[in-house]
């Protein structure tokens, strides 16, 4: 267990980063942040930086023997890195929950293995093999790249006619998965925390609406079946013990409803992000411990905090231009501002949020 004081190092300096270092200074930890852009987001709320590769191994051990834990704001840290660090210092949450969330392929088996549905899926190694996909699977269906895919990139949407050669080819021709389209009626998240001593805590779950492949805007609490809720919890639950876990992650779902006949809601995983999430953003200002706070408190070996919400939390990220409208949020009675101090604003990038709670009527 880490004193007030301690230093923990945070591989990555994007704005996860900076809000992870942000909750920690709070608490009495600094933040040694390694990343190797040099305009990022949590340069600027640091107790120490690294610029460097995540190959240097001079400025890696140099970083380690600085703090006194290592965590990380992403999940593509190259796994020779993870293991490098690993052998000098805690890591966590542990390296391999690196190598089973940075593979689409290995994380969907992964989920099944436990018991717990996911969309139906098949390995694509070449153009043929794209080719059995679809005579099995059938259209829609969406093609994804084991690796590196985030915010629908590295994902094509094979409705009728596509033809398979051309489209496994605008994938730079890397190892995918094929999934069959989901059509779900709303996307949720769980965002939770287990301790160093295997405490488990959860956020009320999350509803979820993607623009342009996007988080949008996440609102909580989700309008599910309570049942539903809790059997998302339990998912999450069941995903972090087997996995090991200390830290916060998000697990992001799809709610299946059926048409006709009573309520029916069927629960089926899409992705684990092993890190904070945008759709636990709003714990900023609508829940007792963030997000950002509870993972520190988990990587630091500390008691996880309580989870309840103040209210009706919504959060829209600010994306793009959307920042431009600062002033404005500003003079709004109630809304809490959120910006990451990026100087360049991009079409697609993150560049602050903004999240309202409102009081809930019993
Ligand atoms: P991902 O990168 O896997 O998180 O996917 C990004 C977004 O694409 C999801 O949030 C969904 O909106 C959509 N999506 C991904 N996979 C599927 C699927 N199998 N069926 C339907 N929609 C999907």
């Amino acid at each position: 267990m880490l004193t007030p004081g301690a230093t923990i190092g945070i591989l990555g300096g994007g704005q996860l980063a900076r809000m992870l270092a942000m909750a920690g200074a709070r608490l009495g930890l600094k933040a040694h942040i390694f990343s190797p852009g040099a305009n990022e987001p949590a340069f600027d709320v640091c107790a120490a930086r690294t610029l460097a590769e995540y190959d240097d191994e001079t400025a890696l051990k140099a970083f380690a023997e600085a703090v006194d834990v290592i965590t990380y704001e992403f999940e593509n840290v190259p796994a020779a890195t993870a293991e490098f660090l690993a052998a000098r210092r805690p890591v966590r949450p542990n390296p391999q929950v690196l190598a089973l969330t940075q593979d689409r392929l290995v994380e969907k088996q992964f989920v099944q293995s436990l018991g717990i549905e996911t969309a139906a899926f098949t390995e694509v190694a070449d153009a043929g093999a794209l080719a059995r996909g679809v005579a099995k699977l059938g259209r829609p269906s969406i093609l994804k790249t084991r690796r590196l895919g985030y915010d629908g990139k590295g994902q094509i949407l094979l409705q009728g006619g596509a033809d398979l050669a051309v489209t496994f080819r605008a994938l730079g021709g890397a190892p995918c998965i094929l999934e069959s389209f989901v059509q779900f009626s709303k996307e949720i998240s769980v965002v939770a925390a287990r301790g160093a001593d295997g405490a488990f805590r959860a956020y009320d779950v999350c509803e979820n609406v993607h623009e342009h492949h996007i988080l949008a805007t996440t609102t909580t609490p989700a309008s599910i079946r309570p049942e539903t809720a809790d059997r998302a919890v339990e998912i999450a639950q069941k995903i972090a013990q087997a996995a090991d876990y200390v830290g916060v992650l998000a697990v992001e779902l799809f709610v299946i409803e059926r048409a006709v006949g009573p309520v029916w809601e069927k629960l089926v995983v899409n992705e684990i992000a092993p890190r904070v999430h945008n759709s636990g953003h709003w714990t900023l200002d609508g829940a007792t411990t963030s997000q950002f706070e509870q993972h520190m408190r988990a990587v630091a070996g500390w008691p996880l905090g309580a989870t309840r919400r103040h209210g009706r939390a919504t959060m829209r990220n600010l994306i793009g231009v959307d920042a431009n409208g600062w002033r404005e949020l500003l003079q709004e009675d109630g809304a809490c501002v959120h910006l990451y101090g990026k100087s360049e604003v991009r079409p697609g990038r993150k560049m602050g949020h903004v999240t309202r709670v409102t009081p809930e009527t019993p």
